[in-house]
C-alpha cells in the first residue's frame, strides 16, 4: 500500500507529503470528502508514512515499522469507528485511556477516527478536551463526509484537507483497470458521484439491476402495472428499495436537464439518454418536479417504518394521476 495506490487527490496528497517532510505535522487533521473517496486510504498510507523509519515522506514497505502497519499489528496506531449508529462516549475514553500511556514502538501514536461526524455531542465534547491539550506524541486524522456535520470547537482544533469528487474520466479509467467490463465502467462512473467507493459497490451490489426496477416505475401506466411494480419493489430489503428511489430521483433530474436542452453530457446516465428523451412527452417539467417532491415524501415515510407495499401502491397511484 502506498501514495500510487490513491485513485485522485494528487494535490492533498502533494500537500501532506509536505508537511511530513518538513516535520511541519498538526496534531489534528481533518479529512473532508464524500464516503468511499478515499479518505480512509489516504489517512493509511500517512500514519504508515509517519511510523515508517525512513521518515520520508512514504512508507518503505520494509522496516520494522512498516511491516507491523501493514500486517495490522502496529502497537501505536489506533483506528476508531462507530459502534452501531454513533461514536460513543464510552469508545472516546478507553481510547483516551490507551493513548495516555507512551508509545511501544515509534515516539507517537496515531489515531484515526473514521465517520467522525457520528460522534455523540459528549463524545465530540470529550474529544475536544484532548485536541485542546495537544500530547507532542499522538495525532489524530479524523475523517468526515462533510464540514457542517461537525461541531465548531473540532473543526477549529483541525487542520483541514477537502477531498474533491474524483473526476468522471479517471474513476472510469480505474474501474477499467479493476477489469470491470468497459461497456459498464463510464455509466459506474458517473452514477457513484465521484466516488471509487460508491462506484465499486454499485458493481459489487448490482446496482444496475436496481436502476432497471426504477426504470420500470417511469412505465407504470394501468392498475395491472402499479400492481406487479409495487408487489416486486415491497419485496426487496428496505435499503434496497430506498435505493432503487434513489436511481428513480436520478432518472427524473436527469429527464429535467434533458428539457432544459443542456448538453446532455451533465446527466447522470449517460447510457439512457435517448430512451428518456423518448419518454419526455409522458414527463413534463411540471410533472417531474411534482413527482420528485412525492418520492421525498415516500422516502421519509419509508425511512420511518412506513408499510413498503401501501407506500409504494400509494405512490405510483399518486404519480400516475400528476
Ligand atoms: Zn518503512
Amino acid at each position: 500500500m502506498n501514495w500510487h495506490d490513491v485513485i485522485g487527490h494528487e494535490d492533498v496528497i502533494a500537500e501532506l507529503k509536505t508537511i511530513m517532510k518538513q516535520g511541519r505535522m498538526p496534531h489534528a487533521v481533518l479529512f473532508i470528502g464524500s464516503e468511499g473517496i478515499g479518505k480512509q486510504l489516504v489517512a493509511r498510507i500517512m500514519a504508515a508514512s509517519l511510523f515508517c523509519e525512513k521518515q520520508n515522506g512514504t512508507p518503505c514497505g520494509e522496516c520494522f515499522s512498516c511491516r507491523q502497519f501493514f500486517s495490522n499489528q502496529h502497537p501505536d496506531f489506533f483506528s476508531l469507528s462507530p459502534e452501531g449508529n454513533s461514536i460513543k462516549i464510552e469508545q472516546i475514553r478507553q481510547l483516551q485511556g490507551e493513548i495516555s500511556l507512551s508509545p511501544y514502538l515509534a515516539d507517537k501514536r496515531i489515531v484515526i477516527i473514521d465517520k467522525a461526524e457520528l460522534m455523540t455531542v459528549q463524545s465530540a465534547n470529550s474529544l475536544l478536551k484532548t485536541l485542546e491539550e495537544p500530547q507532542g506524541d499522538v495525532i489524530f486524522i479524523l475523517l468526515a463526509h462533510s464540514r457542517q456535520s461537525l461541531l465548531d470547537t473540532i473543526l477549529s482544533r483541525c487542520q483541514v484537507f477537502n477531498f474533491q469528487p474524483l473526476k468522471v474520466s479517471v474513476l472510469a479509467q480505474a474501474l477499467l483497470s479493476k477489469g470491470i467490463d468497459k461497456d459498464k465502467v463510464d455509466i459506474l462512473a458517473r452514477l457513484s458521484d465521484g466516488s471509487i467507493g460508491k462506484a465499486l459497490e454499485l458493481w459489487e451490489k448490482n446496482g444496475l439491476q436496481l436502476r432497471k426496477q426504477a426504470i420500470e416505475v417511469l412505465d407504470c401506466i394501468d392498475l395491472d402495472d402499479i400492481w406487479r411494480v409495487s408487489t416486486a419493489l415491497s419485496e426487496l430489503e428496505r435499503n434496497r428499495l430506498l435505493e432503487v428511489l434513489e436511481y428513480l430521483s436520478m432518472l427524473w433530474r436527469d429527464m429535467l436537464v434533458l428539457h432544459e436542452e443542456c448538453n446532455g453530457e451533465l446527466i447522470y446516465n449517460i447510457d439512457m439518454k435517448e430512451i428518456l428523451n423518448n419518454k419526455s412527452d409522458a414527463w413534463s417539467t411540471r410533472r417531474l418536479l411534482a413527482a420528485l417532491q412525492l418520492l421525498s415524501k415516500v422516502r421519509m415515510s419509508l425511512k420511518s417504518n412506513a408499510n413498503a407495499r401501501l407506500a409504494m401502491e400509494s405512490f405510483l397511484l399518486k404519480l400516475r394521476d400528476l
